[in-house]
């Protein structure tokens, strides 16, 4: 079977015989890339000590995935706090939206990790050990060997592993990591694999997969169709200005500024064209418009060939800032992160749920008491342990009988105890008799639960329920 061939380049990191087109893109010095490499450097800066700083006696950010449990900037999240979680994760996705139309993809340029690191970080460090774009020094010619490349890998790993120990530092807390670190793997083997896999990860990722991350991995880049109107702020080139391009500095009638000198296209860390419009290959990282303004410097004529601009803006339309999505979003926004803040601070550090005990709704003690079984559920989210009284109210001559009363519960744990509410057959009408569980930690909380218990419904004299005598069981926490 025959298969066609391509008689020219399909994708940018792809040859036309179909191998992999590594780059090494041509660094452009310009204003853009000065202001991201201090933005970078700030963003490197603040992943490195976030792991150290503590807010409301905890780590400021700690995603403990073992305890099930969240600490963002002094608030606790547990795994009950389903609705905050939520609308957490709606804003982040509208503030996420918003960024995008308002601003392109502002984000995967000057702010995310894979471009931070890989052009801030990984690739000098491959400048500065192989050399620039041909990476001509990483060959001994005499030898033949590699040894430039080989200590690339060398530092690479280093690397990879302090930020792979760094990233878990989030998931673990800097103490737990600094411990493990001193202990033998062998008293550690998750920890250690885990170790171990997001180094590999890393190391992958910014030797060999680079650029790929962003093509083909990444959904955000694939979004951006529909996440970027014709006002939305991109970088791009002046069609107008620049055609018809002409080769050479020398500007003939009728030309446009661009010289053709391709220093747009050899700077560029995904390879492409910017000069052939928007791409979903373009991550907006402003090298191209270093690149070009330097060359419109050096042949006298005036920057922003290649620009911040809008699609509306390079085709003449009128700049317009106000449209549906501008005013929707941030609308959106407003109320998610509102419910958001209103439920962070509204929410008591006490979380109970009373649930009816599985099994017979009903039982008696051979007295003739009526005996419901109540399963509480009780989440401290408070940094002490606190000792919760079970009470009840409205319930004459009923008592509770629990395991364990005052219940105690440690700080960011979540206990559930089985109790038996025990009244006289005198207390039902209809079957049912509506009371309070009232807990109480002595202190600062104190709830009020409405409950309604089931017995015999002696109005109609029909009672089949066989008295039976159940006591109360070991929590099951
Ligand atoms: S086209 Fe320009 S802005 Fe887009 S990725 Fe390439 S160099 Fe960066
Ligand atoms: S750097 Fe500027 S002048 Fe050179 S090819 Fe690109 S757009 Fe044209």
């Amino acid at each position: 079977m025959s298969t066609a061939k391509a008689t020219d380049r399909v994708l940018s990191t792809l040859n036309v015989d179909g191998s992999r087109r590594w780059l090494r893109p041509r660094l452009s010095e310009g204003s853009f890339w000065h202001k991201r490499r201090a933005v970078a450097y700030g963003l490197m800066f603040l992943f490195f000590i976030i792991p150290y700083l503590r807010m409301n006696g905890h780590p400021v950010i700690l995603l403990d995935l073992p305890k099930r449990e969240f600490h963002l900037f002094g608030a606790t999240f547990l795994p009950t706090d389903t609705l905050l979680f939520m609308l957490l994760f709606v804003s982040i996705g509208i503030g996420i939206f918003l960024l995008t139309a308002l601003f392109g993809r502002v984000w995967c340029g000057w702010g995310c990790p894979q471009t931070v690191y890989m052009e801030f970080l990984f690739r000098p460090l491959e400048r500065l050990i192989e050399g620039g774009r041909t990476g001509t020094l990483a060959l001994d010619r005499q030898t033949g060997l590699k040894p430039r490349r080989l200590l690339k890998y060398g530092v690479f790993l280093l690397l990879s592993l302090f930020l792979a120990h760094t990233f878990l530092a989030y998931f673990v807390g800097i103490e737990r990591l600094v411990q493990w670190v001193r202990l033998s793997p062998v008293e550690h083997p998750t920890a250690f694999f885990v170790m171990a896999a997001t180094t590999a990860a890393i190391m992958f990722d910014f030797t060999y997969f680079r650029e790929q991350t962003c093509l083909v991995a990444c959904p955000y880049g694939r979004l951006q169709s529909v996440l970027l109107d014709r006002k939305s702020l991109i970088v791009g080139y002046d069609y107008g200005r620049g055609e018809p391009r002409t080769k050479g500095a020398k500007h003939t009638e009728g030309a446009g500024d661009c010289i053709d000198c391709g220093a747009c296209v050899q700077t560029c860390p995904t390879g492409i064209d910017i000069r052939d419009g928007l791409q979903m290959e373009c991550i907006h990282c402003t090298q191209c418009a270093d690149a070009c303004d330097e060359i419109m410097d050096r042949v006298g004529r005036p920057r922003g060939l290649v620009r911040y601009t809008s699609r509306d803006e390079l085709e003449g339309k009128p700049k317009r800032f106000l449209r549906p999505r501008v005013v929707l979003y941030p609308l959106a926004l407003t109320i998610a992160v509102g419910a958001f803040l209103f439920f962070l601070t509204t929410k008591e550090d006490t979380d109970v749920t009373i649930l009816r005990g599985i099994g017979a709704p009903y039982s008696f003690e051979p007295d003739g008491r009526v005996v419901n079984q109540v399963r509480i559920r009780v989440t401290n989210r408070a940094d002490s342990p606190r000792e919760y009284q079970i009470e009840l109210a409205g319930a004459d001559g009923a008592q509770v009988i629990a395991p364990e009363n005052p219940l105690r519960v440690a700080p960011g744990e979540l206990r559930t105890t089985s109790l038996f509410i025990v009244g006289p057959r005198s207390l039902f009408h209809d079957g049912k008799r509506a009371i309070s569980v009232q807990l109480s930690d002595g202190n600062t909380y104190s709830a009020s639960l409405p409950y309604t218990m089931v017995g015999p419904d002696d109005d109609d004299g029909d009672d089949d329920v066989e008295p039976k005598r159940e006591g109360p069981r070991e929590d099951d926490r």
